[in-house]
């Protein structure tokens, strides 16, 4: 396996800000386990940021948002990036549209995508349905994502595990299966 860690929009703007979701709480001490775990075993670290330009899409929906160079877009201190990890703006729920992540995890020789963050039945959904179209074999562990409701998390969930054979264990149990070497 050689796997890839995205997180996906761990950003002010979606943990205290106008999208500030309380249960986001949970998921950021596991994040974290989950990035330590993943550099002592030499996986790819990426992160995926909403770095919205005035007029996308989105802004009809949730009004505006992580706009690309304001504070609200940066990833929260708690899981702050790494020299070594890649940071790719986003302007879209995929992860991977118009992104440059799909290429960079080509040359990376990535084949599994880990994905952790928000939301489960939105950005980590339509990041799911890009993966899954590459070719990747995705893992969306269960203490790792998040959404504003219980019934959008498990729903994104059961979406994810039906649609795109998405495996989601618990983050322990995903280090657990793939010890250091
Ligand atoms: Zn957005």
């Amino acid at each position: 396996m050689h796997p890839a860690v995205v997180v996906v929009d761990m950003l002010d703007d979606f943990v205290t800000g106008p999208l500030a979701n309380p249960r986001s709480e949970r998921i950021i001490p596991r994040i974290a386990e989950l990035l330590d775990g993943a550099r002592d075993r030499g996986w790819v670290v990426c992160y995926a940021n909403d770095a919205h330009l005035p007029g996308d899409p989105e802004e009809k929906i949730w009004g505006q948002h992580a706009m690309a160079g304001t504070p609200g877009a940066q990833v929260i201190a708690r899981l702050a990036p790494h020299a070594t990890d890649i940071e790719f703006p986003k302007r879209y729920y995929s992860s991977f549209y118009e992104t440059g992540l799909g290429g960079y995890l080509r040359q990376r020789d990535v084949d599994t995508v880990i994905l952790v963050g928000q939301h489960t039945h939105m950005c980590v959904r339509h990041t799911s349905a890009d993966a899954f179209n590459l070719g990747l074999r995705i893992i969306v562990p269960t203490d790792g994502v998040e959404a504003f409701t219980d019934a959008d998390h498990e729903g994104g969930l059961a979406y994810l595990r039906q649609v795109y054979g998405a495996s989601t264990p618990t983050i322990a149990e995903l280090l657990a299966s793939h010890p250091t070497a």
